[in-house]
């Protein structure tokens, strides 16, 4: 897209203290602290925090939110594309493809388009709206996997390895716990693995999780939360799905002898492990990877990119040597206090 202004003269969003902010629409995006509105991109716990007065998220990511604030919490929702109008500043949501109910944020205002990513992927998820690439002037594009380093696997490849180490592990007698985030991540894997091979046991904090999206009408295979495994359960042939916080908890010794894995986007990386201390991993991230960050980029025809959590300095960069006008979010934000457009 063309803008009549190179230079961000007003920025639509900008940084604050407590997260991004439009001050023309007065409403922040995913706060840190506790605002009058806000809208929330996703449920992950560092961008969907309680205090704040409202809430408004599409209307699939409910449920799922609902479990992260409190039963109290105000949450409106919104069809993905429905545009709000906030002070004459249009607001619509739309796919990022991250998990269920992930959003981009689109604000509009005088013309002028931009567009907050949120955290997103580009692969196939059976358990979410698929990312959608939206035009703008400024796109603000979260950069996590944003190293060239990073290139995923053919997901059907993932999903083999995932079920060879679960085979493996049932003929040695031998529980298969693979850690995956309880949000998002476990969902993905259990709509993705051969469920036939055996039980499928989730920890409690991935059944409540499983129960949010089953209720927004996601089909997810059969699970047993381990609070309610029976006496009979076969531990030997199943799998266990907890988030990685829980590792060392007691609950684990009722699985008896186990191999472990952990799903995640740093399992590329060298030693990952042994950092995490697991058997096994597997590359299985809910963020884009470098190609796919690149090639979201290049489908917005933003001719601003400001760039924020992750590799923001290689990334931008990279995309000024592309010849694209591209700086740190905090940068630009502190660029825009010194010439005083606050
Ligand atoms: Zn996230």
């Amino acid at each position: 897209m063309n803008s009549q202004d190179s230079e961000i003269s007003s920025p639509l969003l900008k940084l604050t203290p407590a997260g991004l902010f439009c001050e023309a629409g007065e409403f922040f995006i995913d706060p840190s602290k506790a605002v009058s509105r806000a809208i929330i991109t996703h449920a992950h716990a560092d961008h969907a925090r309680t205090g704040s007065r409202e809430y408004i998220t599409v209307d699939c990511g409910k449920h799922v939110l609902r479990t992260r604030l409190t039963p109290t919490s105000i949450i409106n929702t919104v069809q993905y594309g429905e545009v709000m109008d906030f002070r004459g500043v249009k607001v619509s949501l739309h796919p990022a493809g991250h998990m269920l109910g992930s959003s981009q944020v689109r604000v509009e205002y005088q013309g002028e388009v931009w567009v907050f990513s949120g955290d997103f992927k580009v692969a196939a998820d059976p358990t979410c709206v698929p990312f959608e690439p939206l035009r703008c002037h400024t796109f603000i594009t979260e950069s996590t996997f944003a190293n060239p380093d990073f290139s995923w696997p053919d997901q059907a490849t993932v999903w083999a390895e995932i079920s060879d180490w679960w085979r493996l592990n049932r003929a040695w007698g031998r529980a298969s716990v693979l850690y995956c985030y309880a949000a998002g991540k476990s969902q993905r894997v259990l709509a993705g693995l051969d469920a036939s091979l055996g039980p499928i046991i989730t920890h409690d904090k991935v059944e409540t999780i499983n129960a949010d999206y089953r209720a927004s009408g996601i089909s997810l295979p059969d699970t047993v939360c381990i609070d309610g495994a029976p006496e009979n359960t076969d531990w030997g042939a199943s799998l266990i799905l907890a988030p990685p916080q829980v590792r060392d908890g007691r609950w684990m010794r009722r699985a008896g002898p186990r191999s472990t894995a952990f799903a995640s986007g740093w399992m590329t990386t060298k030693g990952a492990c042994a950092r995490h201390r697991v058997d096994r991993g597997f590359v299985l991230s809910d963020h884009a990877d470098w190609a796919e960050t690149l090639w979201a980029i290049k489908e917005t025809g933003a001719e601003h990119v400001l760039v924020t959590h992750g590799y923001v300095d290689l990334l931008v960069a990279h995309l000024r040597s592309q010849g694209l006008d591209a700086q740190p979010l905090k940068a630009a934000e502190a660029k825009a206090a010194k010439s005083g457009v606050r």
